[in-house]
């Protein structure tokens, strides 16, 4: 006979169910679960929201007015009373000997059960007036010596909470679930130890803790720097995953991903060079270069073209498809506006049809296109197969598109397009070569986390023989004089937009009604010269024949919401206005702003607030002062975080517990040399 000894394996012991914790009834589970804490792994990473320093009391009778501070006392006296409109209002009275302090709740009666005289409780609180000394709504904790190490004398962990789960009992089962299992927690890589890597925190270089050490600290740091440690060190295992994941993708793609070679012979490139209005730039030029090298395969291209708006990008992507086209392949381009889609379909169109190749549109509202056998028919018969090249908006992810022999995908405005719409344009062909290109600069720790499965390629500069674009903050009050300065302009032959502010003016009725109104306003100032109103709920061709009459300059206001923010290309558009400019991004000002200083002639960009904030007048000054998108874009990042400066549209951020973007160059550095093996 033949046994076979079934060994249970030993659990990891960080998967374990919190719910198998004793201690954890079903209801507790509950309430963990509800913020996604299901494992003993889990809690051990929740991340504590603050901390408080209850190492320091202070004696009640030295409170500053203001300051948070801690103090600890016995409860003289409490009670609660009914105030007026069904309010109420539980008072406790504190002494520790040097004074009295009294702190107050309203509206909360049951607190009246958490305290009897005689109690030794602690309170952290601001105090809010020194004669009584008080504190409002402070938060307490009633001393018991048995958990004194755990919640008092030290640093403790402030976390996120959801209804019903007490602070302390959260605290207590983490120090708990420290002790037992914080042996069990392993280093994400133990064959490549990150001993001798090093920190910098407050300054300081300091060693990097083990990871187990690390999670210790997060929950109970010894010295305020040691959150910060514990927190760039989990930061650092999170950047590493991230660039690992990253690096692996584009490994197995070089290995096994084979593209259309598409790197092309000059026939098309060059009558295309040669009846171009102007010169390409150097730096144009080489970037090129890079394409080119790229599209020669077989790995197929993944590049990201990073150039600051009006840099000249789109004349880029016509050359690296002319390459793709050359060599027998179809392209597609994909921007994220209909506007956008349109000028793109016009401008490839007036330089490409006259080398014989197709260009189509397809967006939600219009398809041009013929089905491919009357094309064959119509170019010399079957088998005589154009070259093709597809525009359009998220309408080329429909179904419906199926091009053949997809050779190049080309990305405009990427950053308003999310990961996963990139692939599956990437997916309609076999393995076509990827341009994706932004006008959003990335600073350069952002770009590696979210692009680091990309080549970056950069334009410095933009093309020769612009005007300068000169940037003012004004108020509301002055906008008398500004509409002065932009009839000036408009009688100088110049044409001006004017963005209403109010973000997503058009989601809403009443928004949409407020920009027709302004519409109406605006006409009747600006007459005779004419006004247009463009805003995102605009039926497509409408929308079309009012920026057809802006190009024409039959209409020289454009009045519109941020659907201009992206792309537009009018030079003799002369002036920007920007209303309530403070509710939008620096980010995106600085794309809008970048729609005019497109021809020879000096711009003006107005940024008009409503009220002045110190805040937003500082923010708004960076605009003032600088031109350089990627300072604007750093500003931004450090200012409001990642988010913003990426657009609600963008679906790839990486998801970090721990990692901050605005924080972690650095870190986010090494973990890219981790990753790749690097000492
Ligand atoms: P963006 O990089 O913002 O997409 P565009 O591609 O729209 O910029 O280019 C802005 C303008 O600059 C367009 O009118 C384009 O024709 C023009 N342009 C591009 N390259 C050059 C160049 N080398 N010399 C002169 N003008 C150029
Ligand atoms: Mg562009």
């Amino acid at each position: 006979m033949d046994y076979k000894v079934v060994v249970p394996m030993p659990p990891n012991p960080l998967e374990l169910p919190l719910a198998q914790i004793s201690g954890v009834g079903a209801a507790r589970a509950a309430q963990l679960q509800r913020l996604e804490l299901r494992t003993v792994g889990d809690l051990l990473l929740h991340r504590p929201r603050r901390y408080e320093d209850r190492r320091h009391f202070q004696r009640i009778a030295d409170l500053h007015l203001g300051a948070p501070a801690l103090a600890c006392g016995t409860v003289t006296a409490s009670g609660s009373r009914p105030l007026r409109g069904g309010r109420s209002l539980f008072e406790l009275i504190l002494d520790d000997g040097s004074g009295r302090l009294h702190c107050r709740w309203w509206n909360l009666p049951f607190m009246r059960n958490y305290f009897k005289t005689g109690d030794e409780v602690v309170v952290f609180g601001k105090p809010g007036s020194l004669r009584p000394r008080t504190m409002d709504h402070p938060e307490t904790e009633v001393v018991q010596s048995l958990e004194r190490s755990v919640h008092l004398n030290r640093i403790a962990p402030i976390y996120p909470l959801t209804e019903g789960l007490p602070q302390r009992w959260l605290r207590s089962l983490i120090w708990r679930l420290l002790e037992q299992f914080e042996t069990a927690i392993p280093e994400p890589r133990p064959n490549r130890p990150l001993a001798g890597r090093n920190l910098t925190v407050g300054g300081q270089t300091v060693p990097l803790p083990s990871r187990a050490q690390a999670v210790r600290l997060l929950h109970f740091p010894e010295e305020l720097d040691d959150a910060d440690i514990a927190r760039q060190r989990l930061a650092l295992d999170e950047y590493v995953e991230l660039q690992e994941a990253m690096q692996a993708r584009r490994r197995n793609l070089e290995a096994n991903a084979r593209a259309l070679p598409c790197a092309g012979d000059n026939r098309l490139m060059k009558p295309f060079l040669a009846a171009l209005e102007f010169h390409l730039t150097q730096a144009q030029t080489r970037v090129l270069g890079e394409i080119r090298r790229d599209l020669a395969g077989p790995p197929p291209m993944r590049r990201l073209l990073q150039g600051d708006v009006g840099s000249g990008k789109t004349v880029v992507a016509a050359c690296a498809a002319l390459m793709a086209l050359e060599s027998g392949s179809n392209v597609a381009l994909m921007a994220p506006t209909e506007i956008l889609a349109e000028q793109h379909w016009r401008n490839f169109r007036r330089w490409f049809e006259p080398l014989g190749i197709a260009v189509e549109l397809r967006t939600g509202t219009t398809k041009t296109g013929t089905p491919a056998g009357q094309e064959a028919l119509a170019l010399g018969g079957p088998g005589v197969r154009r070259a093709r090249m597809d525009i359009g908006t998220h309408a080329l992810l429909e179904e419906g598109f199926a091009p053949e022999k997809l050779g190049l995908v080309i990305i405009d405005e990427q950053h308003k397009f999310g990961v996963a719409q990139r692939e599956r344009l990437v997916r309609k062909g076999a393995y076509p070569h990827l341009l994706v290109m932004t006008a959003t600069p990335i600073p350069r720790t952002l770009g590696l986390t979210l692009y680091g499965d990309l080549d970056i390629s950069v334009i410095e500069g933009g093309p020769p023989g612009r005007g300068r674009i000169m940037t003012f903050v004004r108020e509301r009050e002055s906008l008398a004089k500004v509409w002065e300065f932009t009839r000036g302009q408009l009688a100088a032959g110049r044409q001006a937009y004017v963005v209403y502010s109010r973000l997503e003016a058009e989601d809403s009725p009443a928004g949409l009604k407020a920009v027709k109104k302004e519409f109406g306003r605006l006409s009747e100032l600006f007459a005779p010269w004419r006004t247009g109103l463009l805003h995102g709920r605009l039926p497509g061709a409408e929308k079309e024949e009012v920026m057809a009459a802006f190009r024409a300059n039959a209409v020289q206001v454009l009045l519109a919401t941020s659907v201009v923010e992206v792309g537009l290309d009018v030079p003799n558009a002369t002036v920007m206005i920007i209303e309530n400019a403070e509710q939008f991004g620096l980010a995106q000002l600085h794309q809008l702003r970048g729609r005019i200083g497109r021809g020879a002639a000096d711009s003006y960009c107005i940024l008009v607030t409503a009220g002045k904030t110190e805040e937003a007048a500082r923010r708004l000054k960076i605009l003032e002062e600088t031109a350089d998108g990627f300072r604007i874009a750093e500003a931004d990042l450090a200012l409001r975080g990642p988010g913003e400066l990426l657009g609600r549209e963008q679906s790839g951020a990486p998801p970090l517990r721990f990692g901050d973007l605005t924080l972690d160059g650095p870190l986010i550095e090494q973990a890219r040399d981790i990753a790749k093996g690097v000492k």
